[in-house]
Parts: structure tokens; C-alpha cells; sequence
């Protein structure tokens, strides 16, 4: 079981990732060196904007250390904009990206008049908060499933690698955090 998770926060909603971690018994540490990154047993990619977070994953230079660190095979949870950046291949714009995880992902992908909208998964396990989501279309036959919205996947799985298009941390529903971190699988 991970002891400490990072959360990196270079940009974006790191906060409310710190928060669900320490409910769950967690400790947690914001994450933006790789001196600070070191000191983790697995992570959170936050949501935001994936440019700017690409930018500053530069300029901090932590590009080589973060690539490491999820290819380590330590826990690591991406969501929204860094699904963004853990995809193989990102369209709308296109941009570069790490690749931790097969799948293709659109930006910005569910329409101007529904930019963010809440809703229940299609299964019902779990409450899906979309900010301006990307939208996974393709999976590589590495990737499990774990989640749908609408027969589209909306959290998916590569190794110790996630990814979610929606907001875990946003509502009070603890289980994907606890799904990565704790190795507990989603409720049934
Ligand atoms: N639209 C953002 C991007 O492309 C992601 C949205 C989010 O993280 N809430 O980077």
C-alpha cells in the first residue's frame, strides 16, 4: 500500500486531490520538483489546462522525472487535464503528450453548451463531475475499462496507471482515489 501520494501541483485543482486523499487516511504532499517527487510512493496529475501544465513540466524541468516515476509502476491517478497528458495521442488541438496510457483522447470534446455538466456513470457506481472533459476514443488492448459514461469509457486503467476524463475529487465519493491508492477495486 502507497504511504505518501504526491500531488502535482504545478497548475490546476491540486487542492481538493490533497483533501480526498487525507480523507482517506492518506498523507499527501504537493509535488513541484522532482527533489519533492522523490520523496512519494505514488501520484495525482490534476485537472487544468494540459498546455499550461506541459509548460511548466518544462520549465521545472520535470519532464524526465515524472516520465520515470509512472513508468516505475508506482500508482498514479490522471484526471482530466492530466489524462491529457498521459495519453498516447491528443487531438483538438493536437499536443505532445507522455503516452502512459493507449488511448487517443479528444480535448474539449463534449460541446460548447455542455462544457461542464455532472452525471452518473453507466453503471451507477459513481457520480461523474465533466469540466470541459476530453473524451477517450480510442483504447489500445492494454487498457481495462473500468468506467463508462454513454458506452464511452470515462476511467480506464494501463498497469498502475489511471485515467478519468471527470473529477473524482469533486464529490464526496471516495472510491476511485481509494481504487488507485489503497488497491481497493470500484464497488460492484
Ligand atoms: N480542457 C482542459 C485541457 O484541455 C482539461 C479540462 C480539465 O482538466 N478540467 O487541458
Amino acid at each position: 500500500m502507497a504511504r505518501r501520494i504526491g500531488v502535482l501541483a504545478l497548475q490546476g485543482g491540486f487542492a481538493p486531490h490533497k483533501q480526498a486523499l487525507e480523507e482517506l487516511g492518506l498523507a499527501s504532499s504537493e509535488v513541484r520538483t522532482a527533489a519533492e517527487l522523490a520523496e512519494v510512493d505514488g501520484l495525482v496529475l490534476p485537472g487544468g489546462e494540459s498546455t499550461t501544465q506541459l509548460r511548466l513540466l518544462g520549465r521545472h524541468g520535470l519532464d524526465a522525472a515524472l516520465d520515470a516515476f509512472v513508468r516505475s509502476g508506482r500508482p498514479v491517478l490522471c484526471t482530466c487535464a492530466g489524462l491529457i497528458l498521459a495519453a498516447q495521442k491528443v487531438s483538438s488541438p493536437t499536443q505532445r503528450s507522455f503516452g502512459w496510457l493507449d488511448v487517443g483522447v479528444t480535448r474539449n470534446a463534449w460541446g460548447r453548451q455542455v462544457d461542464s455538466f455532472i452525471a452518473r456513470d453507466d453503471r451507477e457506481r459513481l457520480q461523474l463531475v465533466f469540466i470541459r472533459a476530453p473524451r477517450i476514443t480510442e483504447v489500445g488492448p492494454q487498457v481495462e475499462v473500468l468506467a463508462t459514461y454513454r458506452g464511452e469509457p470515462v476511467l480506464v486503467r494501463q498497469g498502475n496507471t489511471y485515467g478519468a476524463t471527470f473529477h473524482p475529487e469533486l464529490t464526496p465519493d471516495r472510491s476511485t482515489h481509494q481504487a488507485v491508492f489503497s488497491g481497493q477495486g470500484l464497488p460492484a
